[in-house]
């Protein structure tokens, strides 16, 4: 029985994004989506809009809650009694910095263990933050998120 924190921005949740979750969901007992609230950053969506964005795509997966986090991941993780901190990989740079990452992590929580899984690679072009740049000049970026993800972006972009 090992639960998993996936933390992250999901500035907005991508289809590269649920893809980890379903996969994950079948290796651990539990999934715990945690959304990033980081006052030095900027986002497009609230925090709340990012949950209910969230909470809706998985719904249908029993295992898989959605939270927000305003506080250092670790602390979090442990709150909810968590062993591993999962975090997906696109490429040899989200490598780089995740690696780091997983070293200072392990130096605030020996006992936490950060799991790198590799996107599947029809999902490694998939970025928030490029598909925010591509809705805002209204291009289609209907085959990178959901539905209601497009919708979402429509409306921020239409105002
Ligand atoms: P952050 O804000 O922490 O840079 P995101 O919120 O974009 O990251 O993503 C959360 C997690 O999902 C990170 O581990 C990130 O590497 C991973 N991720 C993002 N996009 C993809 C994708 N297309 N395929 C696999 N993993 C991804």
């Amino acid at each position: 029985m090992i639960t998993a924190v996936f933390p992250g921005s999901f500035d907005p949740p991508t289809f590269g994004h649920l893809n980890i979750i379903e996969r994950a969901r079948t290796i651990f007992s539990e999934i715990h989506v945690v959304v990033a609230v980081n006052k030095e950053k900027r986002y497009l969506f609230s925090a709340e809009e990012r949950v209910a964005l969230l909470q809706k795509l998985t719904a249908h997966w029993d295992n898989v809650s959605v939270h927000t986090c305003d506080t250092l991941i670790v602390e979090y993780a442990k709150t909810l009694g968590a062993r591993v901190l999962l975090r997906g990989i696109r490429n040899v740079s989200d490598f780089s910095y995740e690696f780091d990452l997983s070293l200072m992590n392990k130096a605030l929580a020996s006992d936490l263990e950060t799991i790198f899984m590799p996107t599947e690679p029809r999902f490694f072009v998939l970025k928030s933050s490029s598909i925010k740049e591509l809705a805002s000049f209204g291009g289609d970026v209907s085959a990178m998120v959901p539905e209601s993800v497009a919708r979402a972006l429509e409306r921020k972009f239409s105002k």
